[in-house]
């Protein structure tokens, strides 16, 4: 079945279109027809970037000044005589959503009929920044694509299997039960993917390994895996809390806001800006939010660069030690994302000093590694840590013939 996996954004629109059954999920063969992304929607000159496996790469700049056009453009590019990779949209046999927020209502994927979607809109409220866009791709899609099952997958799923004792906030608990104030934590596709490639990769079943997963992108954040199942993770109730990111500052002494807006005399769409946009790696070097660029600074010997590098990879050691101490010790470390990926400046100073814990990176293996699946560490490390590249769309498109076969 051909499942179009769709991730509404703000501004932007991702999809891919994915070759999937439940026959190729268990042989690993699925096979990505096309890829591609709408960018600045909205804006004078969106970007239309478009991959097929048949054909020659298509970019296009176009006035596209809302979501409806962008995802008409998506059908369109994937049935285009020259570029596309299908005759008619029929093909589409399936569409699967990435959606922020499922809340506490949704613990795995679900095909969207209409008590579903009843309660994703009321998730709205828990991710007002993400959801409404997720929802708005979906209602589109819909209109479009009326005849097939529309699944939504949501980032916080995986995360709610977490026990009380690591998503309750150390506050009054009457706000749990008044408004839902919890820990959720996000990027739950990536950290799954990252879970069943380390069941693939060793051979040994999820239900019997111990696994600390770290996806370093944009946004960042790292999961403790034991047995399968997330057992805590580093974002909270927003994308706000845990690590150090691009331009989010992650863990911070909750009085400091009151104190900064009190001080600075900011109003709250103020302070929330400086938190989620001015901060992490940008607000303390000043650079730049991509790491590519504090590195580079940090070698030219800006001091401030490097304090941004060092407090990075500090943060996410002390996290990696926490949840290996959550854990009752890991078998196995994954690294993801932009950062994860492509940097073993990060991983090497991340891992540094966690020799006692078992944990030794092989220099040359992860000097080597860059955008590729590699194991980094020595051949006699207690823990083996992985580089693996993270894949959210496939874990999307399988979730979808999943529900759709009933297997969820
Ligand atoms: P993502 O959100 O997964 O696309 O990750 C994006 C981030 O990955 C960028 O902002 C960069 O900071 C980071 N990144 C990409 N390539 C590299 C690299 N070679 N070295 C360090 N960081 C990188």
């Amino acid at each position: 079945m051909k499942v179009l996996v769709l991730n509404c954004g703000s501004s932007s629109v991702k999809f891919q279109l994915i070759e999937t059954s439940l026959e190729a999920i268990k042989n690993d063969t699925e096979e990505r027809l096309a890829k591609g992304i709408i960018e600045r929607i909205g804006m004078p000159a969106s970007i239309i970037k478009f991959e097929s496996r048949d054909n020659q790469p298509y970019r296009a700049t176009a006035e596209i000044l809302e979501h409806r056009v962008a995802i008409n453009k998506v059908v369109q590019l994937l049935t285009d005589p020259d570029y596309g990779v299908i005759k008619h949209k029929e093909e589409i046999g399936a569409v699967g959503h990435r959606v922020v927020h499922g809340g506490e209502r949704f613990s795995t994927s679900k095909i969207i009929d209409p008590d579903v979607y009843k309660e994703m809109i009321e998730c709205i409220e828990l991710a007002p920044l993400h959801n409404p866009h997720n929802i708005k791709g979906y209602e589109i899609a819909r209109e479009i694509l009326p005849n097939v099952p529309h699944v939504a997958v949501f980032d916080t799923s995986f995360h709610q299997s977490m026990p009380a004792y690591a998503y309750i906030y150390g506050l009054p608990y009457v706000l749990y039960e008044r408004h839902a104030i919890r820990r959720y934590g996000f990027h739950g596709t990536s950290h799954r993917y990252l879970t069943f490639r380390v069941e693939r990769i060793t051979g040994i079943p999820r239900n019997q390994f111990k696994l600390i997963t770290c996806h370093l992108g944009n946004g960042c954040s790292i999961a403790a895996v034991k047995f399968g199942k997330s057992i805590d993770t580093s974002m909270g109730f927003t994308p706000l809390e845990g690590l150090v990111m691009g331009t989010r500052c992650g863990d911070i002494d909750p009085a400091i806001v009151l104190h900064v807006m009190a001080k600075e005399e900011l109003e709250l769409h103020e302070i929330n800006t400086l938190l989620n946009k001015h901060s992490g790696l940008y607000g303390i070097s000043g650079v730049s939010n991509d790491m590519r660029e504090v590195i580079k600074s940090a070698d030219k010997g800006n001091e401030r660069a490097q304090l941004a590098l060092d407090i990075f990879c500090y943060r996410l050691k002390k996290y990696i030690a926490a949840y290996a101490g959550a854990m009752g010790g890991t078998d196995y470390i994954a690294f993801t994302a932009g950062i994860g990926e492509n940097s073993p400046v990060v991983r090497q100073k991340s891992c540094e000093g966690l020799e006692f814990m078992g944990i030794k990176i092989d220099q040359e293996r992860n000097n080597q590694t860059v955008g590729k699946e590699a194991l980094i560490s020595t051949d006699d490390s207690p823990v083996k840590v992985f580089v693996i590249p993270t894949n959210e769309e496939l874990v999307i498109a399988r979730d979808t013939v999943r529900c759709i076969n009933g297997v969820i």
